[in-house]
């Protein structure tokens, strides 16, 4: 009985009209292309580019090298040394984040307790040697130093929805 069921449909190109209904759909429909570069498709503020590293206020980083961030990296992208300073306080020596191993899953920034490691709406970056993509600390500041107006509204625009 099925296969007659399935022969009669077939006969009567069910499955052919029911393509050509959503071709159609999409063929009339309001069209979705953006002109990239000159139109930009809306962002997220929990949208996850590049990573950065934030400082506070008066310039002190915010990192505690506690390394959750390097322990949750399901791809164990980050790699972090530490030291005591002599104020008692821990701070970073090397904070490696490898963009070749990365995932973009936003693990590190959801870890982070204070909010250091943050993924950015930047997304138009390259490397044209292997090095390049290894973002280190020195880089990872410099990215927080430059869009930290951006960083500190999306993270108050997120902290809305938690
Ligand atoms: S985004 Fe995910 S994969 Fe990339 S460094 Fe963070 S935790 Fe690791
Ligand atoms: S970035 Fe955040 S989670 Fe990672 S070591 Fe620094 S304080 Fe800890």
């Amino acid at each position: 009985m099925n296969a007659m069921v399935a022969f009669f449909k077939s006969l009567s190109l069910k499955e052919l009209r029911a393509g050509m209904a959503v071709t159609g759909r999409y063929f009339f429909g309001k069209k979705f292309t953006v002109q990239y570069p000159e139109e930009r498709a809306p962002q997220s503020p929990r949208f996850r580019g590049l990573h950065a590293q934030r400082r506070y206020p008066n310039g002190e980083e915010r990192c505690i090298a506690c390394k959750l961030c390097e322990v949750v990296c399901p791809a164990l992208a980050i790699t972090i040394e530490s030291e005591q300073r002599a104020d008692g306080t821990r701070r970073t020596t090397r904070y490696d984040i490898d963009l070749t191993k990365c995932i973009f899953c936003g693990f590190c920034e959801e870890a982070c307790p204070v909010d250091a490691i943050v993924e950015t709406r930047i997304y138009e970056y390259h490397g044209e040697q292997r090095g390049d993509l290894l973002m280190t600390k020195e880089k990872l500041l410099a990215v927080g130093d430059k869009h930290e107006a951006q960083i500190a509204a999306d993270r108050a625009a997120d902290a809305k929805y938690r």
